[in-house]
């Protein structure tokens, strides 16, 4: 079983790959799936407008990335019939007074450095754009390529396309540690009461017997070692 935990954008869409490709897959959540930052988030696609300097190895994955993003609509749309409401208008970054504009048009022209097709609008330009602007709009940088998504939504339809793909969603379910033995993440735990309750509630019966057997077995060697090689030794009298 492949466990992913948490339950937003990042987990329910690995998740829903993996269901998608026949894997048996967790999602372990510890409020509500896709009710933290995906829930909160502003559901811009907006790669180009928010690129920033020092970040510039990054642009082309963003880039790649808000790209897929009508196909990944649509795919989800298809799998749940839940619509997140993908929208192409574009983004304007909007400056309200003279200090602004002069930040924007710096912004404006490293975008255009990079070799982004950026577009730079006075503000009656802005305006019949976008028509609810305030008049005090001085200048707006437009990026046609940035689009917007429901993030709500997003979050609704991703969390049924992943349980209708198969995965298995628990929720109120916080991941306290992560229990490794020999370098990887295994789930084991020498405790057979504690290896026993996930078992139980997962249904996973994997290498059950090792944590029984084990304890078992190192406890019988650990007393046969103490009996017979510790205890003559140190009831010998001193020399
Ligand atoms: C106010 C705001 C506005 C934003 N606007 C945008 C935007 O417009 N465009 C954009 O692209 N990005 C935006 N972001 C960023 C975006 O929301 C995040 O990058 C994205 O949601 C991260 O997804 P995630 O799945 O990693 O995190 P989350 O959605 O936070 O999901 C992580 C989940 O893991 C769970 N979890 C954590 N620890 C455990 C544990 N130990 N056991 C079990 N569960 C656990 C949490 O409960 C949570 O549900 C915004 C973020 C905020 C906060």
């Amino acid at each position: 079983m492949i466990a992913i935990v948490g339950g937003g954008i990042c987990g329910l869409s690995i998740g829903w790959r993996l269901a998608q490709a026949g894997r048996a897959v967790t999602v372990f959540e510890r409020g509500e799936a896709g009710m933290a930052a995906t829930w909160a988030s502003a559901g811009m696609l907006a790669a180009q407008a928010e690129a920033e300097h020092g970040e510039e190895a990054l642009l082309p994955l963003a880039l790649a990335s808000r790209d897929l993003w009508p196909g990944f609509a649509a795919e989800l749309a298809a799998a749940t019939g839940i619509d997140v409401d993908y929208r192409a208008e574009g983004t304007l970054v909007v400056a309200v007074d003279r200090d602004e504009r002069e930040a924007l048009e710096q912004r404006y022209d490293y975008l255009r450095g990079l070799g982004l097709p950026v577009e730079w609008l006075t503000g009656a330009e802005a305006r019949s754009r976008e028509p609810a602007l305030a008049r005090a709009v001085v200048g707006a940088l437009f990026s046609a390529a940035d689009h917007q998504v429901d993030n709500r939504r997003v979050a609704s339809a991703l969390r049924a396309a992943f349980l209708k793909a198969g995965g298995t969603l628990r929720e109120h379910a916080a991941v306290e540690s992560i229990v490794t033995a020999g370098g990887r993440a295994t789930g084991a735990a020498v405790n057979p009461a504690r290896a026993f309750g996930p078992a139980l509630v997962d249904n996973f019966w994997t290498d059950q017997w090792l944590y029984w057997l084990g304890p078992i077995l190192g406890a019988t060697i650990a007393a046969l070692v103490y009996n017979y090689v510790l205890i003559p030794k140190s009831q010998q009298p001193p020399s």
